[in-house]
């Protein structure tokens, strides 16, 4: 396939013709499909329907500790929750705060609590000058709009295949006292779906803060999301290796069974050192007098434990792996040789990150909803919504059937063309 480049320009109005009539056809049919948010299907949900079946009127709902869950009592979770999370996101038990139904909730809670209260004893962010997050990019944009809401002043930091630039991570983070955080989701990332290696996770731990009340927000989201049984993506575990190097409270980590059981109406968490457990928890006792113990139950009693999460991780993956590979296919197949785009094939995760050529995302994203398509914004996988190149597209393939997924993508693709045809054509 001849890239679009090379081609004169005869040739590339040629195509644009043919494209565009293709494109005409599949507008007529007036469509309405969604790839904008990693929601699960609905035959994924179908999969944790014996949840509902768990607890009954029946039932003994007392948890292991022997408390009744049907009533007041146990602000940072029940034993047998505690253990499940820890094993979910690889922390002992001791190390974790269940909550709510989540995680967003809590990182929420998190910048909030730093904001007006402090850290652990530092002057509370709100009285400071200025206050700086780093932001890997493209990321995730409800943590963007969090450090947004707060005023927090947001840098972007470049995503390498091996995680964020920790050149410029350490010259920031161990240089400027303003760096109190950064947003990470360190596995099967959002939207990348690539995973941090073994040496970015080591200086992470390594780092050496300007600022005391500096935290790694390590948006663990999707550690148990694998696609592939015999493909997977390893992640070094960060809370020991922090304390391995002598900042045991330098993370918190965030997870929660959002993509595991039900959005909404999952079991959510934060694994931290004791420390900070316990400078939460004063906090906590003020906010709630505890959280869904029933949920945290039903979680229990449906998973049995790890194991039995793992397996019905299995089943999440059957159904999603055809998905990506519809997608995938149909970049390669159609895309591959033209050079207009560039993407990573993720083993696990909800997304696939697509960079158009520069200036073309948002045109991309508009052409595609002129036939029925709604993709993420172009932009929003970026701080203030601001991709500088315009490039960065957010491809979300859960939501769609597998035959509006099929439709779906090569509305995408007829998008990509048209609109890098006219960009190459304005500079020839
Ligand atoms: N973090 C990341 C990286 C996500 O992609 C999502 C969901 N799309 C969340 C957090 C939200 O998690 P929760 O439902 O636990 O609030």
């Amino acid at each position: 396939m001849t890239a679009y480049k090379d081609r004169s320009r005869e040739e590339l109005l040629q195509e644009k013709s043919v494209l565009e009539e293709k494109f005409k056809e599949v507008k007529a049919k007036g469509l309405k499909l969604d790839m904008s948010r990693g929601k699960p299907s609905a035959a994924q949900l179908d999969l944790a329907m014996g949840m509902m079946d768990v607890l009954n009127s029946e039932t003994d709902l007392k948890c292991s500790e022997g408390v009744d869950c049907r009533n007041y009592g146990v602000l940072d979770g029940i034993r047998e929750a505690k253990e499940l999370l820890a094993d979910m996101t690889e922390v002992s038990p001791d190390n974790i705060i269940i909550y709510g139904n989540s995680s967003l909730n809590i990182m929420y809670d998190t910048v909030s609590r730093s904001m007006t209260h402090g850290v652990m004893g530092s002057t509370p962010w709100c009285k400071l000058e200025k206050v700086k997050f780093l932001c890997p990019v493209p990321g995730y944009d409800r943590h963007f709009t969090i450090t947004e809401h707060f005023g927090i002043e947001m840098i972007n930091i470049p995503m390498t295949p091996d995680g964020p630039d920790m050149d410029l991570v350490e010259k920031y983070v161990n240089n400027d006292p303003a760096v109190k955080g950064i947003w990470c989701v360190p596995k099967y990332s959002n939207p990348q779906g690539s995973t941090y290696s073994d040496e970015t996770v080591r200086r992470f731990a390594r780092l050496n803060p300007a600022a005391e009340d500096f935290r790694i927000y390590w948006d663990n989201a999707y550690g148990i999301h694998h696609l592939y049984d015999d493909k997977q993506d390893n992640l070094v575990e960060i809370l020991m290796e922090c304390k391995k190097e002598g900042h045991p409270d330098m993370v918190y980590k965030f997870c929660s069974t959002s993509k595991v059981s039900f959005p909404g109406s999952g079991v959510a968490a934060i694994g931290t050192s004791k420390a900070n457990l316990e400078y939460i928890k004063k906090q906590m006792a003020m906010q709630t007098i505890g959280h869904d113990k029933l949920n945290q139950l039903r979680h229990v009693r449906f998973f049995k434990d790890i194991h039995g999460m793992v397996q019905h991780m299995r089943k999440h993956a059957e159904i999603l792996r055809p998905k990506f590979e519809t997608v995938l296919n149909c970049l390669k197949h159609e895309l591959g040789g033209l050079e207009i785009g560039n993407w990573i094939e993720p083993r696990g995760g909800y997304f696939i990150s697509f960079d158009a050529l520069p200036g073309c995302a948002k045109d991309i994203v508009a052409k595609a909803k002129e036939a029925g398509l709604v993709m993420t914004g172009a932009g929003a996988t970026f701080p203030y919504g601001k991709d500088p190149q315009d490039s960065n597209i957010r491809i979300a393939p859960s939501y769609p059937t597998p035959e509006e997924l099929a439709i779906a993508t090569d509305i995408f693709v007829l998008s990509v063309k048209l609109v890098s045809i006219d960009k190459i054509l304005e500079n020839k």
